[in-house]
């Protein structure tokens, strides 16, 4: 598969730290690539070196063959997107503020009413930015990224900070956009279900250093199954499960979840928690999650996810 972007040891130093150190890897084209880290790993870096707003201290990126760097402008063409939050002047309308945007891009005015049918804020448009929603305003930074049809899209955090509602309203944007549009996407996220469901590889950061970079369904060994129990008491689960020789965690919301091997056969087990006078609320079997075989790939590292 062509690739679309290649990042070849970038680094980033702000003063005497690093924001990125030694990063390389490669995105096929069409693909999306989700970023994920703790805070301060080094995410947003990355994407602003790749919308030309950061320069790397050393290394370098390239979409489609061209370096980023030290030329910005001349790849930029292909690429949109936003970094932290899309920006707008809050007293023009969304309209305006996307008309401003096309004009220096030298596009045509009827792009305007394309992308805004396109993230479904048509009705919106005469509204000045500023009384917008949250919601609003990031599908207004989708549409202004869409302007000028880029094949390179760059979202961080798209889902940060929407209700329920608009978080769904979200993935099925960015799933019809990679259905219709096919661009390269990169984008960071802090929820790793919508990772799984919107893209096909995962970037793992910490501190500036890139800890995996490939398909999402790779991230991790063994691959296989897992096991979810809601059982209470907590503590006295945990205790129960582990004389068992199981290996458990608690995932924080009263569940609590392990690989499973078929050492153990799953009814017995349920029914030893029983006599131990647990109560199980739920059991549930199926394929490993991403955010359980994340958790497993980063112990060794003891990175806090949060
Ligand atoms: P993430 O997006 O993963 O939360 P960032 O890329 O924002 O991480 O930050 C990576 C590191 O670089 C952090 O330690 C952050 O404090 C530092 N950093 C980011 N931008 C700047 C800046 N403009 N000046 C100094 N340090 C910065």
């Amino acid at each position: 598969m062509a690739v679309a972007v290649e990042a070849e040891k970038l680094t980033k130093q702000y003063h005497d730290k690093s924001a990125l150190e030694d990063v390389s890897f490669t995105v096929p084209r069409g693909s999306a690539l989700g970023l994920v880290g703790p805070n301060g790993a080094g995410k947003s870096t990355l994407l602003r070196m790749m919308l030309g707003v950061s320069r790397p201290t050393s290394g370098r990126i390239l979409y489609d063959g061209q370096p980023l760097w030290p030329d910005p402008d001349r790849a930029m063409d292909a690429v949109g997107g936003f970094v932290d939050a899309p920006q707008f002047y809050p007293y023009f309308t969304a309209r305006e503020n996307l008309a401003m945007l096309a004009e220096l891009r030298r596009l045509k005015p009827g792009r305007v009413d394309e992308v805004l049918r396109y993230v479904h804020l048509e009705q919106e448009d005469h509204r000045k930015v500023g009384g917008f929603s949250h919601g609003m305003r990031q599908r207004l930074g989708i549409a202004a990224a869409l302007l000028k049809q880029p094949g390179l899209l760059i979202l961080d955090e798209p889902q940060d900070g929407l209700d329920p509602a608009r978080l769904e309203e979200m993935r099925r944007l960015i799933l019809r956009i990679r259905q219709d549009l096919a661009p390269t996407i990169i984008m960071s996220s802090h929820v790793l279900q919508d990772i799984e469901r919107l893209c096909d590889r995962i970037a793992v950061f910490d501190r500036g250093r890139l800890l995996y970079c490939g398909p999402t369904g790779g991230l991790g060994t063994p691959q296989g199954d897992e096991v979810i129990w809601e059982l209470r008491p907590i503590e006295l689960a945990l205790s129960h499960l582990t004389s068992l020789g199981l290996e458990v965690r608690a995932m924080g919301d009263g569940r609590v979840a392990t690989f499973w091997d078929d050492s153990l056969e799953l009814g017995s087990v349920n029914v030893s928690l029983i006599k131990a006078g647990i109560t199980i609320r739920t059991v549930m079997r199926g394929s490993a999650s991403l955010e359980s075989r994340l958790l497993r790939y980063l112990e060794d590292d003891h990175v806090d996810m949060r």
